[in-house]
């Protein structure tokens, strides 16, 4: 028994020293990934659930490092946060993504909308909105077109500068959307405090609704809320046409989700068709 003890005790250690390494090795090569060009922005299609058409995409950060292959957005993103570097590298996925918003419209000659994911320390940096006027102005893209995607850890920081921000976003122009809907403590509340203009509703509910009821109802009284607040309703995860048929039927507006598409790279996407048959 003291033997296991000891082995358990040791194995443990080894896991948690494990943790740390790949934690501190990931820190380190994020630190010089920008200047070494090891990020990509991918792009994932949002369809009209009517029509059946591209209204514009969601900007997913990709990094390939020589060393660590390629990692995860849940993986690394947490550790830019943590570290700061979210902040240039943000900066990065914001000024790429408008850029190519810029190139996409001219090429099909539609007014797509790009929404960019935002963590709450890129919210801290007083010089995001400027930077982000700024990448507006570069390239000739107006705010309306532009939308941010934060989830509800952003807003619970309660601090002033979060208000400030979401003040100036309002301002500008520029969408607000929710994204994760249902995965938190308080989103209802912020719904009322805050004026979102798009609520996506998280695939973890998207996955069940063709295989249980509660999810069905928990969807679709969201769809209903979400409409009876003038919100956009953005469904995310949608692998299979069951599901994409049932969010038609409730009315759900937009679709995102492997049935249509994976986030793809940028020169993929000025390709991308949507299959019109069924
Ligand atoms: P998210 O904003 O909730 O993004 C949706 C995630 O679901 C993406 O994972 C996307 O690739 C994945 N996804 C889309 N459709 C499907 C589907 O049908 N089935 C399944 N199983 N998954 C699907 P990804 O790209 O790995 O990103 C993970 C998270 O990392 C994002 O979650 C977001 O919170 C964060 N993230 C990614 N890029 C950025 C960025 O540029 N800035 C910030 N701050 N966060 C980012
Ligand atoms: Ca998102
Ligand atoms: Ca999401
Ligand atoms: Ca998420």
């Amino acid at each position: 028994a003291k033997l296991l003890g000891r082995n358990t005790y040791s194995l443990f250690t080894k896991a948690m020293n494990d943790t740390m390494l790949r934690r501190f090795e990931i820190e380190e090569q994020l630190s010089m990934a920008l200047e070494r060009n090891e990020f990509e922005v991918y792009y994932q299609p949002k369809i009209d659930v009517k029509n059946r058409s591209i209204i514009g995409a969601e900007a997913l950060l990709r990094w390939r490092n020589p060393l660590l292959g390629n990692v995860t957005p849940d993986e690394f993103i947490p550790i830019a946060e943590h570290t700061g570097l979210i902040v240039p590298i943000g900066k990065y996925v914001v000024k790429q993504a408008l850029s190519f918003l810029n190139e996409w419209k001219k090429i099909h000659r539609k007014n797509y909308t790009m929404a960019v994911n935002l963590s709450p320390r890129q919210f801290r940096d007083k010089a995001l909105m400027s930077f982000v006027e700024q990448s507006l102005n570069d390239e000739n893209i107006k705010a309306g077109s532009l939308e941010f995607e934060i989830t509800e850890g952003i807003l619970m920081d309660g601090s002033s500068y979060i208000d400030d921000a979401l003040n100036e976003i309002h301002k500008l122009g520029i969408k607000l959307s929710m994204d994760d809907f249902g995965t938190g403590y308080s989103s209802l509340n912020y719904l009322r405090q805050y004026s979102f203009d798009i609520l996506k509703i998280d695939r973890s509910f998207i996955k069940g609704i063709t295989l249980n009821k509660a999810d069905f109802d928990l969807v679709k009284a969201t769809i209903a809320m979400a409409h009876s607040l003038d919100l956009l309703v953005v469904a995310e995860g949608v692998e299979t046409h069951e599901q994409f048929t049932l969010l038609d039927t409730l009315g759900c507006d937009l679709i995102q989700g492997y049935y249509f598409s994976k986030p793809l790279p940028a020169k993929k996407l000025l390709d991308f068709q949507v299959a019109q048959s069924d």
